[in-house]
């Protein structure tokens, strides 16, 4: 017998949900619904505490349950487990796939500017390297002398370690990694204690997810998510990158929607019922 499903819904409290997420939250909820025995949890992805609020993961927990959402308890919320990032990391610098990266977000514009034609990844252009090339007795002073920096994983040196990779794309197959498809990612800053790639990888595994229901625009971030699974010997679920929705005009929906938010569309006194077919699912029909 397969194992059971075990689905998750991952938002990040940085907004109010949007019929997108609810499209999104109801994909996970279904697949494990359909499955026999399948499992449906609820992760709180608040890692980045610059951005996130308590005001939103409160709206998020009312508008999930105002939609008939159920989950299990206790809700993972990743403020709460910065050791177990901390472990991952560990892990990752003692295979030799960490360097730390002194560069400013200006430092890096200014040398993409610089480039001309800077390489681009998936989702814009790569990081260019700069501390990675960094001359290691240079890189120690600027560490001894406590000079601020990130974490950032040598996807090169990753996709040596680990040697050729795919995941299992629900409905469409087998997906080749590219372990470059996002260049040399951060996976922890001064202030963060993990990025989100790793926090979603350590907790997808921690959490026996067996099938990650989100968003096509996270599509190529599973490249660097695979990656990281290998480095770290975790399991790998299977995906599926479902499509997103799109506003009127046809663009897709941004936390802040106006009409199309979950609040807005109860207060405009859309039922529950109704609000799940505007995102695409609606209610079995009742028996003749
Ligand atoms: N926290 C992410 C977001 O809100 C989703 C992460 C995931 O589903 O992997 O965009």
């Amino acid at each position: 017998m397969p194992p059971p499903i075990v689905t998750r819904f991952a938002p990040s409290p940085t907004g109010y949900l949007h019929l997108g997420h609810a499209a999104s939250a109801l994909t996970g909820w279904q697949a494990a619904r359909e499955a026999p025995g399948g499992r449906f949890l609820l992760r709180i992805e608040d890692i980045d505490r610059t951005r996130c609020r308590p005001e939103y993961e409160q709206a998020i927990l009312e508008d999930l349950g105002w939609l008939g959402l159920e989950w299990e308890q206790p809700v993972r919320r990743q403020s709460e487990h910065g050791a177990d990032y901390r472990a991952a990391l560990d892990r990752l610098a003692g295979r030799g796939v960490l360097y730390p990266c002194f560069c400013t977000r200006a430092a890096i514009a200014a040398e993409i500017a610089a480039a001309g034609a800077a390489p681009h990844g998936a989702d814009g252009p790569l990081y260019p390297g700069l501390c990675r090339r960094l001359d290691p007795a240079q890189r120690a002073a600027r560490l001894a002398a406590g000079e601020p920096h990130a974490l950032r994983l040598d996807a090169a040196a990753a996709a040596a370690a680990v040697g050729p990779l795919a995941w299992e794309e629900r409905g469409e197959g087998r997906v080749a990694v590219v372990p470059g498809a996002l260049g040399d990612v951060v996976l922890a800053r001064k202030d963060i204690a993990a990025s989100y790639h790793l926090a979603v990888v350590v907790d997808d595994a921690l959490q026996g997810i067996t099938l990650v229901t989100r968003g096509r625009d996270l599509f190529s971030a599973t490249h660097v998510h695979r990656l990281l699974q290998a480095l770290l010997d975790l399991p790998t679920p299977t995906y599926h990158h479902h499509l997103l929705l799109a506003d009127a005009t046809g663009r897709r929906l941004a936390k802040r929607t106006g009409a199309l938010g979950l609040r807005q569309l109860r207060a405009a006194g859309r039922t529950p019922a109704e609000v799940r077919a505007l995102a695409g699912f609606a209610a079995p029909k009742a028996a003749p």
